[in-house]
């Protein structure tokens, strides 16, 4: 069902407004989706809700849609924010896209003693945001950070977040307990392959806004951290509820 086809703009949505669609979006929709002038099609900005639209014109690198009606307005709850080491390159862009269809509202790349890869492509990491947020229906694309470091992450965190830190070590109290006692603002830290060095687990100890929590006695991958961390919230107080 063509009006099944999600796409994020970042202009305003209303009605009988024009959208203009990206050159990739024009190559999407004509080529690869074989859609036409008349096609109907479903648009979100992360601020207006979703609205139907109709193409009006399309050649092989423009694009134009109007705005036909709303069809959902912007009701989502934002979500946890996760910051985590980025893992080897696949494994980065499944903390993204699973971590969108988790409903994350901000992703945060960091550099922690362990982490091995470098610098992360933002606007890579951006673009698999958005088309994990298009697939999952949701009204809004997680922010995506540039990669940062540890200390710089923890020294701007805000202090009324509550950052979760997952400690591999059992260190931790168990996640559902502590998620049933927080508030929806709260943050996820997931470290890299090698895991968290002592002083790092030392440290988060020491700061009133980190509680480390534990996800059992397995040893996870990081990727699967995140993904179960998420889904444990999103069942005990998120939007699973
Ligand atoms: N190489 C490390 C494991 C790192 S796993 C070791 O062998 O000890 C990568 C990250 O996933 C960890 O730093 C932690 O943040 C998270 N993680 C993995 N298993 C976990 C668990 N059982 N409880 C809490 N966090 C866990």
């Amino acid at each position: 069902m063509a009006a099944g086809i999600r796409l994020y703009v970042d202009s305003p949505l209303g009605a009988s407004t024009a959208v203009e669609a990206t050159a990739d979006q024009a190559h999407y929709l004509g080529r690869v989706m074989r859609l036409g002038v008349g096609d109907p099609i479903l648009l979100f900005n992360g601020r207006d809700g979703e609205w139907r639209a109709e193409i009006t014109r399309m050649d092989k690198r423009t694009a134009e849609m109007a705005i036909r009606e709303k069809t959902r307005d912007q009701t989502e709850a934002a979500g946890p924010w996760l910051a985590f080491a980025p893992v080897k390159k696949t494994g980065t862009d499944f903390i993204v896209q699973k971590a969108t269809e988790l409903g994350a509202s901000r992703l945060m790349p960091v550099a922690t003693a362990n982490t091995q890869t470098g610098r992360t492509n933002t606007a890579r990491l951006r673009a698999q945001a958005v088309e994990a947020a298009e697939q999952c229906e949701r009204l809004s694309v997680p922010e995506v950070s540039d990669m940062t470091d540890l200390d710089t992450l923890l020294a701007d965190w805000p202090q009324d977040r509550p950052l979760f830190a997952l400690d591999e070590t059992g260190g931790g109290a168990p996640l559902a307990a502590i998620a049933a006692t927080a508030g929806a603002a709260v943050g996820f830290l997931v470290g890299p392959e090698g895991g968290f060095q002592a002083r790092e687990l030392d440290r988060f100890a020491k700061l009133p806004f980190i509680t480390p929590v534990t996800l059992g006695p397995r040893i996870l991958r990081a990727e699967t951290a995140c993904l179960a961390a998420l889904s444990v919230w999103q069942a005990v107080v998120g939007d699973w509820t």
